[in-house]
C-alpha cells in the first residue's frame, strides 16, 4: 500500500484555484511542477481533455497525461470553492482537481490511483472534509488517508474507463473507413491509446480484428455482442458505470450502457 500523499508535495497543493474554467485550472496546477516541460504537459492534458472529460463525478476531475518525466507519478491538486465547469457527466461543477502526469512504465499505479480516488470520493463525508481543509498541511494529512493498493499487473481489476474504449472503437472504425491516413485522426488515436494499459490495448486490438467490435453494452444481464446471458457472479459485479468487464463467452469488453 502506498499513500496518495507520497506523490504530492506541499508545493503541488493549491488551496484555492483562481481560474474558473478547466483550462486555467490545468495551467495553474501544471505551474507547480518543477523541472519538467510544463508547456508539453499542458498541451497533452488539454488535448486529452478535449476528447473526453476527466471529471469522474462527485465534484472531482482527474486531468492527466502520460509523459516521460523520469518521476513515475506526479500529482498536483487544487481546490475551487466556487466550482469549475469540467463538462462532467453528472453536470456538477468540479471543486477538486487532480492533475496527474504519469510514466509509460507505471500504468498499473495510474489505474490504481484512479480507482482509489473514486472509492474515497464516493463518500460524502470525505469530500466535505477535503473541501473544508484550510491549508496545505490539513490537505496533505487528509490525502495521506487515501491508500493506493499497489498490485501486480496480472491481478489488476479492469478500471479502464468504458468511455475511452468506446471512443477508441469509434475512431478505429472511422480509420478503417478512410482511404487515406488522416493525421488528425492518428493523433487522436495516439492520445486515447496512451490512456489504456498495454494488456487491455492488445486485447482491444485482437477483438477489433476478430469481431470488428471490442466493447459492447450489457443489457438486462445479456452481452450485446454475443447475446449470451452472463453468469450471476459477473452480473453482480457489474455495477460501476464507467468500469469495463469481460464477457465470459465472447471475451469482448462489456460495460453498462451510457446514459
Ligand atoms: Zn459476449
Amino acid at each position: 500500500m502506498k499513500k496518495l500523499s507520497e506523490f504530492i508535495s506541499p508545493e503541488n497543493v493549491l488551496i484555492e484555484l483562481t481560474g474558473s474554467d478547466s483550462e486555467s485550472a490545468i495551467k495553474e496546477l501544471a505551474g507547480t511542477f518543477e523541472n519538467v516541460n510544463r508547456d508539453v504537459i499542458v498541451e497533452r492534458v488539454l488535448h486529452r481533455e478535449s476528447m473526453d472529460s476527466t471529471a469522474i463525478g462527485h465534484g472531482i476531475a482527474f486531468p492527466h497525461a502520460r509523459i516521460e518525466t523520469g518521476k513515475g507519478l506526479t500529482i498536483a491538486v487544487g481546490k475551487s470553492s466556487k466550482g469549475i465547469d469540467f463538462n462532467a457527466f453528472d453536470k456538477k461543477p468540479v471543486n477538486l482537481v487532480f492533475l496527474v502526469v504519469w510514466q509509460p512504465s507505471t500504468p498499473i499505479l495510474f489505474t490504481q490511483l484512479f480507482s482509489s480516488l473514486i472509492k474515497n470520493f464516493r463518500k460524502q463525508d470525505f469530500r466535505n472534509r477535503i473541501l473544508s481543509a484550510k491549508n496545505k498541511v490539513e490537505m496533505i494529512e487528509l490525502l495521506a488517508t487515501i491508500k493506493i493498493k499497489v498490485i501486480e499487473e496480472a491481478e489488476a481489476e479492469i478500471v479502464c474507463t468504458a468511455s475511452i474504449l468506446r471512443k477508441l472503437q469509434d475512431l478505429e472504425r472511422k480509420r478503417m473507413g478512410l482511404k487515406r491516413k488522416s493525421p488528425k485522426l492518428e493523433k487522436e488515436l495516439e492520445t486515447l491509446r496512451s490512456d489504456v494499459n498495454g494488456d487491455y490495448l492488445s486485447r482491444f486490438d485482437r477483438l477489433m480484428k476478430r469481431y470488428g467490435t471490442a466493447i459492447v453494452d450489457v443489457a438486462d444481464g445479456v452481452c450485446q455482442g454475443c447475446y449470451m446471458n452472463l453468469s450471476t457472479g459477473l452480473k453482480n459485479q457489474i455495477k460501476y458505470r464507467n468500469h469495463v468487464y469481460i464477457c465470459e463467452n465472447c471475451s469482448r469488453f462489456i460495460a453498462l450502457k451510457e446514459d
